[in-house]
Order: C-alpha cells, then sequence, then structure tokens
C-alpha cells in the first residue's frame, strides 16, 4: 500500500478508476461463466431427460391410438381399408423417427443395455404390424385379425417401454437434484467469490479515498498557511516596520479610496499632515535611537488619540505623520488636532534644543471640507502641505486648519490658527 501514497493526487484518481473498472469486469466475467453453466445444466436436465420422457410417451400412444385402435376398428369393420393403410403407415413411421431421435440422446451404458433390448422389441412389434399393413394392402380380409395376439403384442411393448419410461423418470429426477446441488453450490461459490472481491476492492478503494482524503486535507492546511502567509506580506508591505502605522504606499491606496467615497456621500473628509518640530536638531543631541524612540512616542499617540475604525494614521516619510478621517466636521477635526499636540507634547520628550518648547512637539497642517465631484483629488494634500508650512512658519507647536479648498496656491483668509500654551 505504500506505492498508493506515493502516487500523486491525479494518478490515485486513475488508479480508483481502473480499480473499479477491473472490479466491474471481473464481476461481469464471473456472472457470465457461471450463467453459461447454469445453460448447461439446464440443457442437460431438458435434452436428456423431459424431451426423451416425452418422445417414449409419444412411442407408446402411437401404439395404442394409432395402431392398435386402428386394428380394432377394422376388425370391426369400422374403417376403410385406406384409412387403414394410412393410420398404420403414419403411426409406424412417427414410432420409427420418434425412436431415432430418442437413440440419438446421449445414453449411459447400463441404458443402452436396456435400450437396445428395448430396440429389439420395438422392431419386432414393428414388424408385426408390417405384415398386418401389407395384408390389408393386399386387399385381404382384417376382420379376423386375432384381438388376444394384437392385446399381446401392445400389453408387451407398453410394459418394456413404460420400464424405459420409469428408468428416464428417475433419471430426470436424479438429474434434477443434481442440478439443484450444483445450482446451490455455484451461488455459493458465486457468493463467496463476489464478496471475496467487493470486500477486497472495497478495502483497497477505502485505502485510496483515505489516502486522497489525507492529500486534500495537507492541501487545505497548506493553502490556509499560503493564505496567511500572503496576509503577513500583505500587511508588511503595507506597515511601516518602525512604527507599526500604515505606509506611504497604504497611503496612496487609501486616500484614493476614502475620497471618491466621501465624495459619492458629499460628507466631510479631513487631511492633517504633521510634522515633529526641530528634528534634526533632536536627532543631533540625543542621536538617531532616542530619534527613533522619539518617533515612535509620536505614532503610539496618534494611534490613541485617533481609535475609530475609519481613521487612519500614516508615517508617510521621515518624521511626517499624515491622518485621513471621515465624516468629522471641522470642529472636531480642530479638536482633534489640539489633542494630538498636546499629547505629543503631554509625553515630554525633552528637546533642549528646540525653540518653542523643552519637549519634543508637533506642527500640524489641517484641511476638512464636505467633498464632491469637483474636489480636485490632490488639493488636499497640497493645502494640508500649505497649512503646515503656515504652522511652522507662525511658530511651530500648534495646528493651522482650513476649509478652503477652492485656492490651492492662494494664502489662506480663513485658516484657523491655534497656538498651544506651553
Ligand atoms: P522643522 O521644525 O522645520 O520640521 O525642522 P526639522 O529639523 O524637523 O527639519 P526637517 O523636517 O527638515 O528634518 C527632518 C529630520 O528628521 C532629518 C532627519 O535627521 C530626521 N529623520 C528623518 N527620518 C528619520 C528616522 O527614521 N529616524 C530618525 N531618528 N530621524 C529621522
Ligand atoms: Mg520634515
Ligand atoms: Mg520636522
Amino acid at each position: 500500500m505504500q506505492f498508493i501514497e506515493a502516487l500523486k493526487l491525479r494518478s490515485k484518481l486513475l488508479f480508483l478508476f481502473l480499480l473499479i473498472t477491473i472490479g466491474l469486469i471481473s464481476v461481469a466475467i464471473m456472472g457470465t461463466t457461471y450463467v453459461n453453466a447454469m445453460k448447461r445444466n439446464i440443457d442437460s436436465l431438458y435434452f436428456g431427460s423431459l424431451v426423451p420422457v416425452t418422445e417414449l410417451n409419444e412411442i407408446l400412444q402411437k401404439y395404442h391410438n394409432g395402431l392398435a385402435d386402428t386394428l380394432y376398428k377394422a376388425s370391426r369393420k369400422e374403417i376403410s381399408t385406406s384409412e387403414i393403410i394410412f393410420n398404420l403407415e403414419d403411426s409406424l413411421d412417427e414410432i420409427n423417427k420418434k425412436w431415432k431421435s430418442y437413440i440419438s440422446h446421449f445414453k449411459s451404458e447400463e441404458e443402452m443395455e436396456y435400450v437396445e433390448y428395448t430396440n429389439l422389441e420395438i422392431k419386432a412389434t414393428n414388424r408385426y404390424f408390417q405384415q398386418i399393413l401389407y395384408a390389408a394392402k393386399n386387399g385381404k380380409d382384417l376382420t379376423k385379425i386375432s384381438i388376444n395376439t394384437l392385446e399381446k403384442k401392445v400389453a408387451y411393448i407398453h410394459r418394456v417401454l413404460q420400464k424405459l419410461i420409469n428408468y428416464e423418470v428417475s433419471v430426470a429426477y436424479y438429474e434434477r437434484k443434481k442440478f439443484l446441488h450444483t445450482y446451490h453450490t455455484m451461488m455459493l461459490r458465486i457468493g463467496i467469490i463476489l464478496s471475496v472481491v467487493i470486500l477486497g476492492i472495497l478495502a483497497v478503494l477505502l485505502y485510496v479515498f483515505r489516502s486522497i482524503q489525507k492529500d486534500h486535507t495537507q492541501l487545505e492546511i497548506a493553502a490556509k498557511k499560503l493564505k496567511i502567509a500572503n496576509k503577513k506580506l500583505e500587511n508588511a508591505s503595507y506597515t511601516d516596520s518602525l512604527t507599526d502605522l500604515h505606509n506611504r504606499r497604504y497611503f496612496n491606496f487609501v486616500y484614493e479610496r476614502e475620497l471618491k467615497r466621501a465624495k459619492r456621500n458629499k460628507t466631510y473628509i479631513t487631511f492633517m499632515m504633521l510634522d515633529i518640530d526641530y528634528f534634526k536638531q533632536y536627532n543631533d543631541t540625543y542621536g538617531h535611537v532616542e530619534g527613533d524612540f522619539a518617533l515612535k512616542s509620536v505614532a503610539k499617540v496618534l494611534k490613541d488619540t485617533l481609535k475609530r475604525p475609519s481613521d487612519y494614521v500614516f508615517r508617510l516619510g521621515g518624521e511626517e505623520f499624515g491622518v485621513l478621517l471621515s465624516e468629522t466636521d471641522e470642529s472636531n477635526s480642530a479638536k482633534l488636532s489640539r489633542e494630538i499636540c498636546d499629547a505629543v507634547r503631554g509625553r515630554e520628550l525633552r528637546h533642549e534644543k528646540s525653540k518653542v518648547s523643552d519637549f519634543v512637539t508637533i506642527s500640524i497642517g489641517v484641511v476638512c471640507c464636505i467633498a464632491d465631484e469637483a474636489l480636485d483629488d490632490e488639493i488636499l494634500i497640497s493645502r494640508a502641505d500649505e497649512m503646515l508650512y503656515e504652522a511652522k512658519e507662525s511658530g511651530r507647536d500648534r495646528y493651522i486648519i482650513t476649509s478652503n479648498v477652492s485656492a490651492a496656491t492662494t494664502k489662506p483668509m480663513h485658516e484657523e490658527v491655534h497656538r498651544n500654551a506651553s
């Protein structure tokens, strides 16, 4: 059975198919063989016993009804000479034919002895009737026939034939018994052989089926693992390894999707661009490792502040972050921006080279508007960038928010400036 395990799935299925085909063919061959044997048995029963008995009975009937009856009537002058001749000729002819046919069937040696004796007796009896036929043909008077002799002849041949009939009947009984015995043995043998063949095939089928099932389970497990690995790979390709935030690549994908959704539903969309203040000096003062730690701290603040499933936080590159919010109006966007600025400063990461605070701070450029079809796809990014620039220019550690998305490059008219108290 080892070789089944080693087969590939397609080969296993082919093997299964071959096995079923071989099983069906062997059952068909066995069935045909036994049906043929049965036919032989029935034939020998029919032609060996039933037909001979019928033929002997017919011969006997001919002696009584054909020959003896005609002669009785002839003795009483009840029928014409031509009728007598016809009846005698016809009966003798029939008897000869039937007898010839009877002796042509297979006979056992012991039977043959009695058959030969009967043959002689039939010939002798027939000679007697042929003499009468000859006399009739020559116009002799048949009323003088000795009824006594006739009766003796017919009774004698009756006994001889009856003995043969009895013998054939007993042979028929014996043959039938033998046939029934053969039939039952045959049925038993067929049952045993078929059961063995079916059980054997079922056992191998079960084994192949189990093996296929095992392959299938292994395949399923492999597919599941592959799916998980793919998901991990996909997540990794969308995740920034330092901060665990979404990366720029994912931003490009989400930004397009969320903007389309907001445009379709005509709902608020907010984009924030965040940048750590004087981060170059921070790195220079505390080193890159501390710098990375600061980046992670800012990322944590963003994650902790923006918890809705529809809030997206990205590290867009270096010490720049992006935030995308849906269905958040201007005042809530401003509130969240303020919270972020406060929370970053609130972590109290010392930054002695900062000109605006003792701690690490960030500046945020925010744009918030109700999206519609007229909204340019890039305007949110460029306006947020402009607002960030404004926030830096106007002193850092603050956010500047605008809802004006129509004039991207002109100076904003309605920005709300928020300067945090340090
Ligand atoms: P400003 O307030 O105008 O933003 O000043 P800044 O010093 O922050 O200026 P800028 O944005 O040009 O400086 C970016 C600095 O961020 C440069 C680089 O040293 C630092 N930086 C960028 N990526 C990383 C990073 O992955 N890790 C660390 N530690 N520092 C980074
Ligand atoms: Mg920068
Ligand atoms: Mg900076």
